[in-house]
């Protein structure tokens, strides 16, 4: 068994395995460590990574990327709609108000959720480990942004199960980072706090977060984001050239999707370049629209202008988590960056504006999140044995519950967690009611997706006392792992109070915080709706705490849609085994024709073939040639096999005259004398 980390980008993905010996970034198929989040299809297959984003071009309509950014909302969603323009895919709006894409598959239209193309993504990853560590992965933690809203963490979430993960922990992107960095200082000390900056400034989002850090442990302290990543530069960039185009040459590269995706291609490599070199650069596309081969050029200085508002959004993002974490600069030791677009001179020349600190580059740029998050796997995995380090995260988003009134007391609701609070963490609430209730979650603050609801719990069974009195029900409110917010359980605590009863229930429910490894829950949560509890020490409530049951609306797939689609994704896995098998066969078959027919005209096996035979084996090697580009191009795995196997046998008993001259020359020519 094997653990791995997953930082899936919005433009690339990285896997990271941890092994005994330490963490080791994967390579896929074509033997690189970046996998692109594209997902393509055909008429027989899908293709992933780094084969479906080598194909975009001439199969754009079939060719998905950019999913990432979709997860967990509707089509109508402002932000989906912002994010489609530049997505050249058809995508429609489903029935239940989704996200489908619509490409041809297995020669049909078919339409694809943006958690299922993760999920297909996934598969892929899973593949990539599974041959880099000759083994079966299950257990994995993966990297997600920090600003991802309950729904996209579910939808995250449900992604992973449909493609059979076993997720130990969503780990916010800047998290993992600070994992990997701390896990292998050896200078942190238990009295010398270690306040650190991580950068990371992607495809799609610039994250900045501070972090503490002490011997064994790290505890973030706060984080601020922008929705701008280097796709911002390029867009900004192709605005620049399109106008030139037109002016220059009567082009218009947005009425083709095929010309600008090809733009946005140069100039990507264009904006790298100009990362290493300040003096002017060329951009020359052959036949880039109507035949016309277009050419310009730029220098880092234009870039920079042109930028000017993503490169003012990084200030201020900078400038807000300075002001949010409450350090200093002199408290600050060092910023770390990491992500493609921090080796942008102009990022870094902010960071030393605003932090009075260069930028670091202690980390692999590429690959620090994966390999935070498969630290963080092996950490939580009893498959791999690493050290112990302390990993405290935080709740970027304020948090409220809220709840209905019931007659004879008023609704009410309270701010549960405040921004940046620690996290995993649970916190009680108690609420008096004589009869079942709605309890709702909130963000408490304004979050970047349309709905603030994270859910709504319908808490059953709640009946007032004999005496028809109201009963203290205490709902417990948990962070979780994946930095997702529930309503845990639900209990009503009988009113009935006894003098020397243990004060068990209460102690549960500590017991169980601090197992987890968090604080007790303050009494200003516990006494949230007003009636503070526990004034009179001495008395202590009864042990009868009963578990009331819930029912919960929240994001995610239903169980039976998460079954389906688990099905439809074990189904297509196993269409794609056969497909390459299929593959393979028909290869295998044109490799040996090949092969054979060199071998048998002039090749090493000519000599051991009489003139007839060999003709008439030959005959049969050119047919097979002319049938395998006609009405064998496209036969069952079978029909190749079973031809490969008949020529076999006519030309195995030639390897073997040959191996057998090979092993004893002097015998074959006695033999050969002799008839
Ligand atoms: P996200 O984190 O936003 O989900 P991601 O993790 O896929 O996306 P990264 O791999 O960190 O993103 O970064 C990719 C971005 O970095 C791309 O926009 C790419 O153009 C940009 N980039 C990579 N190398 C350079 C470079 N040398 N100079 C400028 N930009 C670069
Ligand atoms: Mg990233």
């Amino acid at each position: 068994m094997s653990v791995i980390g997953i930082d899936f980008g919005n433009e690339g993905c990285y896997v990271a395995a941890a092994r005994s010996g330490g963490i080791e970034t994967l390579a896929n198929d074509y033997s690189l460590r970046a996998t692109p989040s594209v997902v393509a299809f055909d008429g027989k297959k899908r293709i992933i990574g780094v084969a479906a984003k080598n194909q975009q071009v001439t199969n754009m309509k079939n060719t998905v990327g950019g999913f990432k950014r979709l997860l967990g909302r509707k089509f109508n969603d402002p932000h989906v709609q912002h994010e489609l323009k530049s997505i050249p895919a058809r995508v429609e709006a489903r029935n239940d108000g989704s996200i489908g894409f619509k490409v041809n598959y297995l020669q049909e239209d078919q339409h694809f959720s943006p958690e299922q193309l993760t999920a297909m993504l996934f598969t892929k990853l899973k593949e990539t480990s599974a041959a880099a560590m000759q083994t079966q992965v299950n257990d994995c933690v993966i990297a997600c942004p920090v600003f991802f809203t309950n729904a996209e963490r579910r939808a995250l979430l449900d992604a992973a199960q449909i493609a059979g993960l076993n997720v130990l922990r969503l780990m916010n992107e800047t998290t993992a980072t600070a994992l990997a960095y701390g896990f292998y200082k050896n200078d942190l000390f238990e009295d010398k706090p270690r306040n650190v900056i991580f950068v990371d400034f992607g495809h799609s989002a610039l994250q900045v977060s501070a972090c503490v850090f002490t011997k064994g442990k790290l505890k973030m302290l706060a984080s601020s984001w922008d929705q701008i990543g280097g796709r911002d530069i390029d867009l900004a960039l192709a605005e620049y050239f399109t106008k030139e185009f037109l002016e220059r040459y009567k082009i218009n590269a947005k009425t083709n999707a095929r010309a600008n995706l090809r733009l946005l291609t140069e100039i990507e490599k264009l904006k790298k370049q100009m990362s290493a070199n300040s003096t002017k650069l060329p951009l020359n596309i052959e036949c880039f629209l109507d035949d016309v081969d277009v050419s310009s050029s730029m220098q880092r200085s234009q870039m920079e202008e042109l930028c000017a508002p993503v490169l003012q959004r990084v200030e201020q993002t900078f400038k807000k988590l300075l002001a949010e974490s409450k350090l200093s600069l002199d408290e600050i030791h060092s910023v770390e960056i990491v992500g493609g677009s921090t080796r942008i001179p102009s990022i870094k020349q902010l960071i030393e504006q605003v932090f009075n600190k260069p930028a670091s580059t202690t980390l692999n740029q590429d690959e620090a999140v994966s390999r935070g998050a498969a630290l963080q796997c092996a950490i939580m995995s009893p498959a791999v044995r690493v050290r112990e380090f302390g990993v405290t995260d935080i709740q970027n988003y304020a948090v409220k519950v809220l709840w209905d009134g019931d007659g004879s007391s008023s609704n009410g609701e309270v701010e549960i967690f405040p921004q940046f609070h620690p996290s995993p963490f649970s916190r009680l609430v108690t609420i008096a009611r004589k009869g079942p209730f709605n309890a709702s979650i909130v963000y408490g603050q304004q979050v970047p997706y349309p709905d603030q609801t994270i859910g709504v719990w319908k808490i059953k069974d709640v009946k007032p006392t004999e005496r028809g009195e109201s009963q203290d029900v205490k709902l417990k409110v948990r962070i979780n792992q994946n930095g997702i917010v529930l309503i845990s359980s639900a209990t009503l605590v009988d009113r009935k109070e006894q003098e020397e009863a243990a004060a068990a229930g209460e102690q549960a429910a500590a017991a169980e915080e601090k197992s987890a490894g968090e604080q007790a829950a303050p009494n200003a949560a516990e006494s949230a709706d007003g009636q503070p509890e526990g004034n009179d020490k001495t008395k202590k409530k009864t042990t009868k705490a009963i578990e009331l049951p819930m029912e919960v609306a929240t994001h995610g797939f239903n169980p039976a849609d998460l079954s389906n689609f688990t099905q439809q994704e074990s189904k297509m896995i196993s269409n794609d085994q056969k497909e390459t098998e299929r593959i393979d066969a028909k290869n295998a078959l044109e490799e040996f024709v090949y092969d054979m027919r060199n071998k048998l005209q002039g090749g090493q096996l000519e000599r051991y073939v009489v003139e007839s035979e060999r003709e008439s084996i030959v005959a049969q090697l050119n047919d097979l040639e002319n049938w395998l580009y006609e009405e064998g191009e496209d036969c069952e795995r079978e029909t190749y096999t079973n031809r490969l196997t008949a020529l076999q046998k006519q030309t195995d008993p030639i390897k073997l005259r040959a191996h057998d001259y090979e092993q004893c020359p002097a015998g074959f020519d006695e033999l050969k004398n002799s008839i």
